[in-house]
C-alpha cells in the first residue's frame, strides 16, 4: 500500500478511530485511513474518477449521478458530483501546468460563437498539428484584442515553447495580437503567423473542421452555465480530458500527451500525481520555513 498523499510505501501502524484502522506515513507524515479513497474523502477514489470520466465524455450531471448509482450502488446526489467535478478539475489543472508536452510547433488557431444561457460567447481554442494537443482554450464573452491576448497567452505558458507557426482563419485580423505575444526583432526563434486564405486554406480545410468536431463537442458540455467561473473551470477539466484521458483515433489509441511525450494518463493518475505534487511542494515550504526559522536564530 502507498501513501495518499506521497505515493512512498513507508508506512506504518497509528492507532484507530471509531474501530477503523489509521496507518501513518513515515515520509510526509500524514495520518490517514487504510482504504482505497482519496485524501479527505470518503468515497472510493474509483467512484469519483468514473465521476470525472464520465461528465467529461459527455454525460450530464443528473446521469453520471444516476450511472454511478447502477455501476457501485452509491448513491452520491448531483451536488456532490458538481462539487467533485470542481474539486478536482481545479486540482489537476494546477499539476498539469507543471508538465512540459514536446509539441510540432504548428499551431491551428480558431474560435467559434456559441449560444450560452440566453447570450452569445465565443469559445477559442489553439491545438499543436501533429500531437493534437490543445494548447489554449478561452470562453469570452467578446471578440476583442484583449480576448485574443490572453488566448495566444495560455498558448505560450502551456507549451512553454515559441512555435514555428501560427495558423489563423483569413476573415479575421490577429496582427497585432500576433505581434504583442509573439514578435521578436531576433531572427532566430521567429514565429510565422499563416493565414488560412485561398489555397492554404483548403489545405488546412480538414484539419479546421475536426477542430470544429471537438469544439462542438465542448460546446454541449459548456451551455447552461450560468456562472462564468464554473463554466471556465470545467473548460479547463474538458482541454485535460482531451489533452491526457480521451486515446485519439488519429494518433492509434493515444492521447496527445502521450504523442507529446508524456506518458502520464488517465484521471486516476493525474488525482494522484497532482496530490503527491501538492504534498511535495508542501513539504518543501514547510523545510524552507524551518531553515528560514534556524537563520534567524
Ligand atoms: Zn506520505
Amino acid at each position: 500500500m502507498r501513501c495518499k498523499y506521497c505515493q512512498t510505501e513507508d508506512i506504518k501502524p497509528s492507532g484507530s478511530v471509531n474501530g477503523r484502522k489509521l496507518v501513518k506515513c513515515n515520509n510526509c507524515k500524514h495520518r490517514f485511513m487504510e482504504n482505497d479513497s482519496l485524501p479527505k474523502m470518503r468515497v472510493n477514489k474509483h467512484v469519483i474518477v468514473s465521476a470525472i470520466n464520465l461528465y467529461y465524455e459527455g454525460l450530464s450531471v443528473r446521469k453520471v449521478s444516476r450511472q454511478l448509482s447502477e455501476i457501485f450502488g452509491e448513491k452520491v446526489s448531483q451536488m456532490t458530483v458538481w462539487k467533485w467535478l470542481q474539486k478536482y478539475s481545479k486540482l489537476v489543472s494546477g499539476y498539469v501546468k507543471t508538465l512540459s508536452p514536446q509539441l510540432s510547433g504548428k499551431w491551428h488557431h480558431d474560435e467559434t460563437v456559441i449560444r450560452c444561457d440566453g447570450r452569445n460567447e465565443w469559445f477559442w481554442e489553439m491545438i499543436d498539428e501533429d500531437t493534437r494537443f490543445l494548447v489554449a482554450s478561452l470562453l469570452s464573452q467578446d471578440r476583442t484584442l484583449k480576448d485574443t491576448i490572453e488566448v495566444f497567452r495560455k498558448a505560450l505558458e502551456t507549451s512553454k515553447q515559441r512555435p514555428q507557426a501560427l495558423f489563423v482563419d483569413g476573415s479575421h485580423t490577429y496582427d497585432r495580437a500576433f505581434n504583442k505575444v509573439f514578435y521578436t526583432r531576433y531572427k532566430v526563434n521567429r514565429v510565422e503567423l499563416v493565414k488560412r486564405v485561398g489555397i492554404r486554406a483548403r489545405e488546412t480545410n480538414n484539419m479546421v473542421e475536426r477542430l470544429h468536431e471537438t469544439l462542438k463537442e465542448r460546446t454541449k458540455i459548456m451551455r447552461g452555465f450560468k456562472n462564468e467561473d464554473s463554466a471556465k473551470l470545467i473548460l479547463e477539466g474538458y482541454a485535460i480530458n482531451y489533452n491526457y484521458a480521451r486515446p485519439h483515433l488519429s494518433l492509434k489509441g493515444k492521447t496527445p500527451a502521450q504523442e507529446a511525450g508524456i506518458e502520464v494518463k488517465g484521471w486516476k493518475t493525474l488525482i494522484e500525481n497532482a496530490i503527491q505534487n501538492e504534498t511535495i511542494g508542501t513539504q518543501a515550504n514547510t523545510q524552507r520555513a524551518v531553515e528560514a526559522v534556524q537563520v534567524v536564530q
